[in-house]
């Protein structure tokens, strides 16, 4: 888990990239009062969000089981159906607490308690840091314990992970931050993507690492590239979260009048598929939202509401037999068709907003569908 120091430099090279140079005490003192919260309790608790018992710093994980997990055979139709939607834990809490700091950092800049704003924001960058940079990596959106890697190796691997150093050679990287919205409306759900893209390229970097120890290589190249590639993912999306909400405060970056449906990360999609697509997780390549189908396949977001005007996109298949589908928007089923062999179809619903996504079953057959070219319009 990234230290003091950690939280420091990172947090310091983020105020940096954001050209914000009154940051002092939000980069010495305010990024690590997640760890200090027990210790500096009443100084502390108004700026830490906490849900259910659980503080802003070790959110739920939705492990990937969650998607595959519950199903309800129908004897007398002989088809095979999810049992329910199940809520995802981790973007529910994540998106309370993005929720919680947007609110109270936006409004304390706007009325000039800039030292305000900079508490909440510690407490907020602290959780992204963490999730960026070292073993925290592990846990989050599809994540597991920090122990895993101990019981599949049977060696301390967490102890080690735990601990690792920061080069000075990083200390004064910086990087170029991506303002990723001016509309308030899609802060929260835009964040909570960038939080799970990031959560899991520093999981594959952590990875990399642990197997240098595991395999008693440890290559220094290797290592040292790991390390890197985290802390930069960590000040990226540090930066890109103080530049984002500045700008919400100040009003002073354009609404952009297309989103892609891949800017956003469903809280619940397919795992799935046989025959020759067998066991395929929904997959996210340029663009192209991809998932199996053999029995029943669910890929649902929760859009904001009132904030877009047209959803289009294209839907064909690889290797299907014959496919229902129906499209849901604000929780119904809008449209319901029938998807077979090479066909294509394009999609056009209105106002799109709330639960919203697709609910597909094999009738006949198995295989892959995707979703193509898929954006809302404002
Ligand atoms: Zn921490």
């Amino acid at each position: 888990m990234p230290g003091a120091l950690h939280h420091r430099i990172i947090t310091r090279q983020a105020l940096a990239s954001c050209r914000i140079a009154d940051g002092a005490r939000l980069s010495s003192d305010y990024c690590i009062w997640p760890d200090d919260f027990h210790s500096r309790y009443e100084e502390i608790k108004p700026y830490l969000f906490i849900k259910d018992g659980i503080e802003f710093h070790y959110l739920p994980h939705t492990p990937v089981e969650e998607f595959y997990r519950y199903w309800r055979f129908l004897p007398d139709k002989g088809v095979t159906r999810q049992a329910g939607t199940r809520p995802n834990d981790n973007q529910r809490m994540a998106e309370a607490g993005f929720a919680f700091y947007q609110e109270r950092i936006v409004a304390a800049l706007r009325s000039g308690e800039k030292d305000e704003a900079y508490k909440y924001l510690g407490c907020l960058l602290h959780l992204l840091e963490d999730q960026c940079f070292g073993i925290h990596a592990l846990e989050g959106p599809e994540g597991t314990d920090i122990f895993v890697l101990d019981r599949l190796s049977g060696m301390p691997v967490c102890k080690k992970l735990c601990a690792l150093p920061l080069s000075e050679k990083l200390y004064g990287l910086t990087v170029t931050p991506q303002v990723f919205t001016g509309d308030a409306k899609e802060f929260v759900p835009l964040l909570y993507r960038r939080y799970a893209a990031s959560a899991e390229f520093s999981r594959r970097e952590l990875f990399r690492m642990a197997m240098e120890y595991i395999n008693g290589t440890e290559n220094e190249d290797v290592i040292r590239a790991c390390e890197k590639n985290m802390f930069l993912c960590a000040v990226q999306l540090a930066a890109d979260t103080t530049a984002a909400l500045f700008a919400l405060a100040g009003g002073t970056h354009e609404v952009m009048s297309e989103r892609s449906l891949g800017d956003f990360e469903p809280f619940f999609y397919p795992v799935g598929g046989g025959g020759s697509f067998p066991l395929r997780k929904c997959g996210f390549d340029n663009g192209v939202i991809s998932f199996g189908v053999n029995h029943e396949a669910k890929l649902l977001y929760d859009l904001p509401e009132s904030l877009y005007r047209r959803f289009r996109g294209k839907i064909y298949g690889s290797g299907i037999g014959r496919v229902q589908i129906k499209i849901i928007n604000a929780g119904k089923a809008v449209e319901s068709f029938t998807l077979t062999g090479d066909e294509s179809i394009t999609l056009s619903i209105d106002a799109p907003n709330g639960v919203f996504g697709i609910v597909s079953y094999a009738v006949a057959g198995s295989g892959e569908l995707h979703l193509a070219d898929a954006v809302l319009s404002i």
